[in-house]
């Protein structure tokens, strides 16, 4: 066990306090509960650690927000870093994100060995860090494997969709990665040639206890909104179209602009006087937000019915509330590591039509918890809409199995369950029953 006394860390997250595992048993079941304290009993003290590139905005830190607390009051000392750059950076890192998800991109040596490996490096100066399962997320903090400075076993936990990412960025990254204890992705598809590690799929998942993913009614999600609908003049009583995500090309939220006006020429829709909702927030990493937001406004084009929110006040609860009013749900992005969205919409009941893209698949089955569509097929996305929003029956049966898919498959339960039998292997305790071979 590691004693990280007088130790000085990175940057940390420090407000999130230990959450009991017994709070999730109304969702998850007793023997559940039971299964994950079995799991943490022979972990009790042992230091767990998260290295990743931003406290908010994004997937990572949504889930990192919940696994931490969890783990914390499962008796583990668990702790969340972040590596911290300046703008240029997080320009570089954002434009490994895009190349790895197949836009051309270009980098100069300077960007890769200058900024890129320097800032890996100059975060671990005056910092060690100490852990018996360390898990890096995703390309900004990989090299630090090597430039910064660690004890104990680590894992590369990379979110976005790699399958077709460019090689010769791969080719760079792959030697930090193969530096790694285990590398962990969302699908099986992404795991690239190279990796001479152990290979595990981990699907990302939601805390249903946190403000945004709480159950609640449709009264309650009423009164939640009551603000957010006055500010912008949004009337509750009309149909709700909703697309909450980043503003990011990889998002593809012109398309769902363009499905929304093209669905509007409809007659009986017209009745229906549905109103488009597009939520969106800025994450800290991402260099490219603002510029895109600009575009979408451009692109909305003064339509009366479009509305394009930049950075709700009252987020989390927001958004649950807009989640369970929606009567659609559209998420069609044209790359999606996972896309967390598409399951807390889900799990607030929203129908769901999502992009037949990465990890949008482990979670809209189609025509059971959703329905899959081409990114760009706007003609589809527009009968799908049209249809739910005309059919109730429709719209409930889709509801009640994505809730169940969700509870089954992407709940921050199952998520820690599976980091704890990560951890326990590398500990030699257990052999990992999700380690996939490629
Ligand atoms: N999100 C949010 N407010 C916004 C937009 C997004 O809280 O205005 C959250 C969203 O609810 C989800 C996360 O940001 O929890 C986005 O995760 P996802 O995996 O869908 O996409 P990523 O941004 O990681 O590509």
């Amino acid at each position: 066990m590691y004693n990280d006394q007088d130790q000085k860390y990175l940057d940390q997250f420090d407000e999130l306090s230990a959450y009991p595992i017994n709070n999730y048993e109304s969702i998850i079941g007793k023997n559940e509960v039971l299964s994950i304290k079995d799991l943490a009993h022979s972990l009790e003290e042992r230091k767990w650690v998260h290295v990743n590139s931003t406290f908010e905005g994004g997937g990572v830190a949504e889930m990192l927000k919940s696994v931490v607390p969890i783990a914390k009051g499962l008796g583990i000392d668990c702790k969340w870093y972040c590596i911290e750059g300046d703008e240029n950076f997080y320009s570089i890192t954002k434009r490994f994100h895009n190349i790895i998800q197949g836009l051309d991109q270009h980098f100069t040596l300077e960007d890769l060995l200058e900024t890129y490996i320097e800032t890996n490096k100059r975060n671990f100066e005056h910092n060690k860090i100490f852990s018996d399962m360390t898990i890096v997320h995703d390309p900004q903090p990989c090299a630090s494997i090597v430039h910064g400075d660690y004890e104990g076993k680590l894992i590369w936990r990379c979110h976005i969709d790699t399958s077709e990412a460019n090689e010769m960025i791969w080719n760079f990254l792959l030697p930090y990665i193969n530096n790694y204890d285990g590398v962990i992705f969302s699908m099986k598809e992404f795991a690239k040639k190279g990796i001479k590690k152990p290979v595990y799929q981990v699907a990302p998942a939601i805390d249903p206890l946190s403000k945004k993913n709480r159950q609640r009614t449709h009264k309650e999600a009423l009164n939640t909104l009551e603000d957010l609908f006055k500010e912008h003049k949004i009337d509750a009583e009309r149909p709700i179209v909703l697309a909450v995500s980043r503003y990011d090309i990889h998002k593809n939220q012109k398309t769902i602009i363009k499905a929304f006006k093209e669905l509007k020429k409809s007659a009986d829709i017209r009745k229906l006087k549905p109103q488009l909702i597009m939520v969106g927030n800025l994450a800290s990493d991402d260099p490219e937000g603002k510029e895109m937001y600009a575009e979408i406004l451009d692109f909305i084009d003064g339509d009366p019915d479009i509305y394009a929110l930049l950075n709700i006040p009252n987020n989390d609860e927001n958004i649950g509330a807009l989640m369970k009013m929606a009567q659609v749900y559209i998420h069609v992005s044209n790359k999606e590591g996972f896309g967390l969205v598409v399951t807390e919409a889900m799990w607030q009941g929203a129908p769901v039509i999502g992009s037949n893209v990465g990890g949008i698949t482990l979670q809209v089955i189609g025509g059971k918890t959703g329905y899959l569509v081409d990114p760009y097929d706007v003609e589809r996305i527009v009968a799908y809409t049209k249809f739910l929003l005309l059919n109730d029956e429709e719209r409930e049966k889709l509801s009640y199995y994505g809730v169940e898919h969700v509870r089954k498959n992407f709940l921050v339960t199952t998520l820690v369950k599976k980091y704890l039998v990560l951890m326990r292997f590398l500990l030699g305790i257990d052999f990992p029953y999700f380690r996939i071979e490629i």
